[in-house]
């Protein structure tokens, strides 16, 4: 399969584009390559690449899709049909003063192009993808956690084993389509002429094939909803926005199932802040412990460490920890968590304290704070 080309580069647009940016790229570019206007060779296949382009970037969700994993992982989520399914060009047409006889676009005009979206272009033969959210707490983002999730996916009937048929029921061919699995019917449209398109058969759901008597369980669908539990190992060092994919755990498809997608959401802390691998917390010392110097108890995301505060530390000033912040995911070892020390000043202190206070000035002597302040 030839590589396809990136869709922004085909219309000739940034990826910051604009939603009226794109609609003026293709408007420009289809009124150059509109096979009714372009009788070159290759201005038809120009034309379906633009219009393919339009019609994923015009789409937020599909556009967000492509942004995030390219042409590889959005083909996987997008059939064709699905891609030209909801694409609004009724109304760019429109303005090129094109008349589509009132039918829609996508399901006419382009299935002289694409093939029918009701079965005759290609078929998206994987099942949807699901999506799980697991909220965390920043200790087990840390260390890493096993949970057990429940959630509900359609897959084969296990009645049936997904054939449809009651287990001891014969399949035979469908009468109505003859095995194929497909209806053709002729539509006449307006000035592009009649357009043929093939329908799934409704009597057989496409499958040529019907079970003399139904699965009494999924009524010959072969597939039901079931609640799945499963195990998910949380690797240490997860953040929110972190994806782990369960391969086949999605819904059922035509061919194969879609993907389980657990998205992790790492909720705040009372105490830490985290800024990607590094842990911040805000430690009050006194102000004795600040002028003398001391070594201290902190928490950290495994417990506890002893952290020795340099004699005349200031409020404000980083302390550096190295190696106990979160482990990082790609790549060994582990960030640090950075001590900000917020100095406790004094208050309500009493004549006696007061006046040693302004005795000591500036200069301190070891000891005094610690005994009456520490
Ligand atoms: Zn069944
Ligand atoms: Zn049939």
């Amino acid at each position: 399969m030839p590589t396809k080309r990136d869709y922004y580069e085909i219309l000739g647009a940034k990826r910051s584009a604009s939603k009226d940016e794109l609609k003026d790229a293709y408007r420009t570019l289809a009124l150059k390559y509109h096979p009714d206007r372009n009788k070159d060779p290759g201005a038809e296949e120009k034309f379906k690449e633009i219009s393919e382009a339009y019609a994923v970037l015009s789409d937020d969700e599909k556009r967000q899709t492509y942004d995030q994993y390219g042409h590889a992982g959005f083909d996987q989520r997008y059939s064709q049909e699905d891609i030209f399914r909801g694409a609004n060009f009724e109304d760019i047409f429109r303005e090129f003063g094109f008349n589509f006889g009132g039918g829609h676009v996508d399901d006419l005009f382009f299935s002289s192009f694409f093939g029918s979206p009701f079965g005759g272009g290609r078929r998206s033969t994987r099942g949807a993808d699901l999506r799980y959210d697991v909220h965390i707490s920043l200790e087990d983002a840390a260390k890493g956690i096993t949970k057990e999730i429940s959630f509900k996916r359609n897959r084969a009937c296990e009645h049936c084993s997904g054939s449809g048929a009651e287990p001891g029921s014969r399949i035979s061919t469908c009468q109505k389509c003859g095995g194929s699995g497909q209806v053709r019917s002729t539509r006449r449209l307006g000035a592009f002429g009649s357009f043929s398109s093939v329908a799934t058969c409704n009597a057989c759901a496409g499958n040529g094939r019907k079970p003399d008597k139904e699965c009494k369980e999924c009524r010959g669908s072969g597939a039901q909803i079931y609640t799945e539990k499963l195990t998910v190992d949380i690797p240490a060092g997860v953040d929110t926005g972190s994806q782990l994919r369960l391969a086949g755990m999605g819904e059922r498809g035509p061919s194969s199932p879609g993907d389980l997608y657990v998205f992790i959401s790492v909720q705040d802390h009372h105490l830490f802040k985290r800024d990607g691998e590094d842990v911040y917390l805000e430690t009050p010392i006194s102000f004795s412990q600040a002028a003398l110097g001391a070594e201290i108890e902190v928490p950290t995301l495994s417990g506890k460490a002893k952290l020795k505060i340099p004699a005349g530390t200031q409020t404000g000033t980083l302390l550096r920890m190295r190696g106990e912040g979160m482990p990082r995911v790609h790549g060994r070892g582990k960030g640090d968590q950075i001590i900000q020390i917020i100095v406790r000043t004094p208050a309500n202190l009493s004549e006696k304290q007061k006046k040693l206070l302004s005795e000591l000035g500036d200069t301190p002597k070891k000891g005094f704070f610690d005994t009456m302040f520490g």
